[in-house]
């Protein structure tokens, strides 16, 4: 047991300079919720709404739908809660949307492309969105997982402004949509890093095989650039291609496993991110190595990061620059 156990009290994180990062909570159900604003996230990053039919033969009612938003809406008047559409596929079966018998599943037919053939889906996950978002006090921003191109940008963020869902965002998951986050974010109003994919499909290293895991591993070199191009491409969609933090004009998070490591947090913050969404229990450990650092310290240990030849070379200039972590 620690003697002095880490608290986070709320608020996101405020670096030495006086910058705020929003800290956001990763979850999947009401329960979760729960836990996430007992724990004083600032709301939440990454609602994966596809833990709540992981069990079901035939897709919920509107109703059933409109219930579970809710339910997780309400523990969050007033904040910020990222709803990401349904991301299944042969990984996370949904027996009334996604097809078995793909042979490479993590590139096949998932996330916001089983809406290519089954467009009902989504547009009643849209409707039960916006029908939760009219009986409680939250602010949803919709976001749709693993998004190529910038038709499906449009047709995502199109969908969602059929409904009054604003903001409407995009996952950046793949390389390509890293490396267009410029054109993309023109279109969309913001977009989330899910640096679990992005690390895999970057790497081209199966997530799920453990054999694979030193190449599944965000501090490579090439993941730390796209995480970069994306930022970059959000500030130059969004105007003042110089602003930083709180003043880029397109928000970018980071929801994958990466944002709640606490040296890379502040790596993802020096390129550029603005809010970082992770398990509830690694907030304060976040938080206390942000309020260590300055956004240039921070820019200039990103800088260190993106130069290194090797993940394992980037990882140790960050630590070397990070004395608190000693
Ligand atoms: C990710 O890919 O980083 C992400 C947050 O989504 P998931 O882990 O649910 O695929
Ligand atoms: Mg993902």
């Amino acid at each position: 047991l620690q003697k002095n156990p880490l608290t986070y009290e709320g608020g996101g994180a405020e670096l030495s300079d006086g910058t705020r990062v929003q800290l956001l909570a990763n979850i999947g159900n009401a329960a979760d919720a729960e836990k996430a604003a007992a724990a004083h996230a600032d709301g939440v990053g990454l609602f994966r709404t596809e833990f709540l039919f992981l069990d079901r033969e035939d897709e919920p009612t509107l109703e059933e739908q409109t219930a579970a938003y809710r339910d997780v809406f309400a523990h969050f008047p007033g904040k910020k809660v990222v709803v990401r559409t349904i991301d299944a596929g042969a990984d996370k079966p949904l027996p009334f949307l996604t097809d078995a018998d793909e042979p490479n599943p993590a590139l096949g037919v998932r996330a916001y492309r089983t809406s290519w053939e089954k467009p009902q889906v989504l547009a009643h996950q849209l409707d039960a969105i916006a029908a939760a978002a009219e009986q409680t006090e939250a602010t949803p921003w919709v976001m749709a997982p693993m998004i190529s191109t910038l038709e499906d940008t449009e047709d995502f963020v199109g969908l969602c402004r059929q409904r009054g869902l604003e903001p409407a965002g995009i996952m950046v998951e793949t390389p390509s949509s890293a490396i267009t986050a410029d054109r993309l974010l023109q279109v969309a109003d913001f977009a989330s890093i899910g640096t679990n994919d992005l690390t895999q499909y970057t790497m081209a290293a199966d997530r799920q095989l453990g054999s694979l895991a030193h190449l599944n591993d965000p501090w490579q070199p090439a993941v730390l650039s796209l995480v970069q191009a994306t930022a970059r491409g959000a500030r130059t969609a969004g105007g003042d291609p110089e602003s930083f933090g709180e003043k880029a004009a397109r928000p970018v998070g980071v929801c994958g496993e990466a944002a709640g490591d606490p040296a890379l947090a502040v790596v993802l913050v020096g390129l550029g991110v603005n809010s970082l969404s992770m398990t509830p229990r690694s907030l304060p450990a976040v938080a206390k190595v942000l309020s260590s650092i300055s956004l240039e310290q921070a820019k200039e240990l990103a800088a260190a990061a993106v130069a290194a030849p090797t993940a394992s070379a980037a990882k140790q200039a960050v630590r070397a620059g990070l004395p608190i972590l000693e």
